[in-house]
């Protein structure tokens, strides 16, 4: 039976908190693992571990403030905190890559025999399950929150299943061959791997922050409600929408448009049909912030080009 972990018990907030624990869990799983054997390659997935105690902890905090209701100080809400999270956990997993070839370097020159290779690979095995299931519960409810925070988490969690992977494939090759270079080899291309990661992580925040428009398939829903709208206004010749912008930021989308009516109208009654567009584009997208422009058919505001005219002018 397919379970449902989409349930409405798994906020952001609950799902850091979770990871939290899983983090200090399996750092102390694969602390031990390294103890242990001595393995350098058990060592990078223990600092992986390090990293997201830290990063949970951070993206705990930063679900926690961009959940908070917009104030005097942030009028736009709090949302784009998530961006940050998600940047500060790519820096984290850069850093660690690079600590991990730090330690496994060395061990070229000074191999070191492994020990108790048994006990470690069962702990690192056991480490990575929990990972594995935490970050795909994570990464779906990253998307129904589209929380930058959670997805940061989450794929970070399902790179260090690869990571332990990787490890316990290297470790069987030195129990079954004696190559005890294959050990530092392997945390090498491990932190190659994690180094991408944090490469994309660090993009994608920065793709957040630049105020990206919202995806194809909301403005389609934008577009069908604004075209129903001005059908159902065909007694007004002329009466059009143009000049919408949208943005993204975090859970919260934001949209402006313009709404052009006959000058004579009294200024009540055109602010009452901007109220019935508000009110039909809110009923579609609930997550929306609406602001409407009333503007007299033949004016538009002092620097906008007219509509159509935009791309006539983009060269
Ligand atoms: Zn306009």
């Amino acid at each position: 039976m397919a379970t449902r972990p989409d349930s409405a018990w798994l906020t952001p907030h609950r799902l850091m908190a979770t990871s939290i624990a899983v983090a200090v869990l399996t750092l102390g799983f694969k602390t031990l693992a390294w103890w242990l054997t001595g393995s350098v390659g058990l060592l990078s997935d223990a600092l992986e571990s390090l990293v997201n105690v830290a990063g949970a902890t951070f993206g705990l905090w930063m679900v926690t403030v961009a959940a908070r209701p917009a104030d005097e100080d942030h009028p736009f809400g709090h949302d784009k905190a998530e961006y940050f999270s998600s940047g500060f956990e790519g820096i984290l997993i850069i850093v660690a890559a690079l600590a991990i070839v730090w330690a496994a370097l060395p061990r070229f020159w000074h191999p070191q025999p492994l020990q108790q290779l048994g006990p470690g690979l069962a702990l690192s095995v056991l480490s990575a399950v929990l990972n594995g299931a935490l970050g795909w519960i994570m990464l779906r409810a990253s998307r129904r929150h589209r929380s930058m925070a959670l997805e940061g988490d989450a794929r970070h969690l399902i790179t260090d299943v690869w990571t332990s992977a990787g490890v316990v494939l290297g470790l069987l090759l030195v129990m079954a061959t004696g190559w005890h270079w294959v050990d530092p080899a392997v945390a090498i291309v491990m932190a190659l791997n994690i180094l991408f990661e944090g490469g994309q992580l660090i993009w994608r925040s920065t793709q957040g922050l630049m105020d990206a428009a919202v995806e194809p398939e909301v403005q389609a829903q934008v577009d069908a409600v604004v075209g129903r709208f001005v059908q159902a206004q065909a007694a007004t010749p002329g009466l059009r929408v143009d000049h919408a912008m949208s943005r993204r930021a975090g859970q919260r989308l934001f949209l402006s448009v313009h709404l052009h009516l006959p000058a004579d109208w009294s200024l009540r009654r055109a602010a009452a049909l901007g109220g019935e567009l508000e009110r039909a584009l809110l009923a579609a997208l609930p997550q929306l912030h609406v602001s409407i422009q009333l503007l007299p058919l033949d004016t538009e505001p002092a620097g906008v080009p007219a509509a159509g005219e935009e791309d006539a002018c983009t060269p």
